[in-house]
């Protein structure tokens, strides 16, 4: 007889492994194809981004109205990804993540000054009190007010690092090109706070070596150039691109040192780092902005601290967006063939795809060895809910082969016939299996 606490955690085993047994089935994934929807305003196909084009046929997005999009469960899961890096890499830097009201009070747009310098991208609205807001394009306001909401914060609680995940909304002159330029969109926002121009530097570094780790993760080369600080204001300001045609920024960069400027940011040709006299100029997306403040909205809206020496000082700020939704799009129109899409690794929505044979041939037992496939991978940490079967077998392999690929699943397993011979790779997958713990992606590719 087991001791019952042993007992109860044999049972437990059993009862976890047992919601493991869930099964994600292309058959019942809602991902409607090729479907133009009714009110689609688009009418010229050539005016569409490849990442739009492809988005839309293959059941990823949808639109709702011009510049607002359906995140259809394809799109939802890699956003889940790319959510789960950025949360990953603001933990490693003391960020703490929080939620604030899209519904900002438009006194506070005032007081900044921005509810004019912005103009007509705010989108602004009044309650049934006549009381003004703006349907947040950004949240320096919002957080600042919140901060200031806070009597007596002692200079031994900073640096502060606050941090979101939510929808903005812009009313753009041109939304276009998908979830590239939307008039809603979703966008990780960072505030920092410090108490000296010195420490709030410090934060800055901090910060871009947080966009290095999550950008290398994500895997698409990408510039870090010098921008202008616009309406957001402050001192120093960086942006990060994708470099592609559809790119709507030009970016100046030098081949000689690798210096890279946005071009409206550029007063010479000359390059400024190292004096080359030739920048080249190409179209970026803008995927992340990157603000070092100062104090343009701690002393407006009166977001203070309590020095050592307990007199009071305006705090020094930054701000760091991510255009989350963006660079998913980003991603697929730099990577994708015209027919294709292709998904960086990290952020497909399933990474392996499992292709059993067409329904009708002899082959019941090979048709469960997906099945078995599919539990194994999925006990492995790097898969887990990671996978997808694509069970519609009344289609021949061939057809469901094409449409993944299309779809884009980075891994797919095609099983044929010969599935139940033994054979030395099905040995070595077997042998790599029973090693669990110290299987990743990058091993199994050459095995699957
Ligand atoms: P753009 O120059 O493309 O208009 P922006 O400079 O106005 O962008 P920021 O205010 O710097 O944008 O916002 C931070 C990030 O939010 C941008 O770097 C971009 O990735 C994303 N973003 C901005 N506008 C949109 C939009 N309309 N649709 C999707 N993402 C956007
Ligand atoms: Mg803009
Ligand atoms: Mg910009
Ligand atoms: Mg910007």
């Amino acid at each position: 007889m087991l001791p019952a606490r042993h007992r109860s955690m044999v049972l437990m085993k059993k009862i976890t492994r047992g919601t493991h047994r869930k099964v994600n089935y292309v058959s019942k994934l809602f991902q409607p194809q090729n479907v133009v929807p009714k009110d689609n305003k688009v009418k010229n196909e050539d005016c569409l981004s490849k990442s739009q084009k492809l988005m839309l046929d293959l059941g990823v997005i949808r639109q709702a109205s011009a510049g607002a999009f359906h995140m259809l469960p394809l799109s939802e899961r890699s956003l889940q990804k790319l959510i789960s890096i950025v949360d990953d890499e603001m933990s490693k830097i003391d960020a703490q993540k929080l939620m604030l009201p899209l519904l900002t009070p438009g006194e506070l747009w005032k007081t900044t000054g921005r509810w004019e310098d912005v103009g007509e991208e705010l989108f602004t609205l009044k309650d049934r009190h006549d009381k003004e807001f703006v349907l947040s394009p950004t949240h320096e306001e919002a957080v600042t007010d919140l901060i200031a909401s806070v009597p007596q914060l002692s200079y031994r609680q900073f640096p502060l690092r606050l941090y979101q995940v939510s929808n903005k909304f812009r009313d753009e002159m041109r939304p276009r090109f998908g979830l590239l330029r939307g008039k809603e969109f979703i966008m990780k926002d960072l505030y920092t706070f410090d108490v000296s121009q010195e420490a709030a530097s410090e934060t800055y570094k901090a910060v871009s070596e947080a966009y290095e780790n999550i950008f290398r993760r994500i895997g698409i080369r990408y510039l870090r150039v010098s921008a202008a600080a616009g309406i957001m204001g402050g001192s120093i300001s960086h942006e990060y691109h994708f470099l592609a045609t559809t790119g709507e920024t030009q970016l100046l960069t030098c081949e000689s040192c690798g210096y890279g400027t946005s071009a409206e940011n550029s007063v010479t040709h000359d390059c400024p780092a190292c004096g080359h006299s030739f920048l080249q100029c190409r179209p970026g997306i803008e995927v992340g902005h990157t603000f070092l403040l100062g104090t343009k909205y701690s002393l407006p809206l009166k977001a203070k601290f309590t020095t050592a020496t307990g007199k009071s000082d305006f705090l020094q700020m930054g701000s760091y967006g991510l255009g989350m939704t963006r660079i998913l799009a980003a991603s697929v129109e730099v990577l994708s063939l015209p027919d294709q899409i292709r998904w960086p690794i990290a952020l497909a929505p399933y990474t392996v795809c499992i292709i059993p044979p067409k329904e009708g041939s002899k082959e019941s037992a090979v048709a469960h060895l997906a099945e078995e496939l599919y539990h194994k991978l999925n006990s492995v940490d790097c898969f887990r809910d990671d996978l997808i079967i694509d069970n519609r077998c009344n289609m021949t392999i061939g057809k469901r082969l094409f449409e993944a690929q299309k779809v884009g699943y980075p891994l797919i397993v095609v099983i044929g016939r010969k599935a139940l011979q033994p054979t030395p790779e099905l040995e070595v997958y077997h042998t790599l299996m029973d090693k669990e713990t110290s299987i990743n992606k990058t091993d199994m590719i050459p095995y699957l």
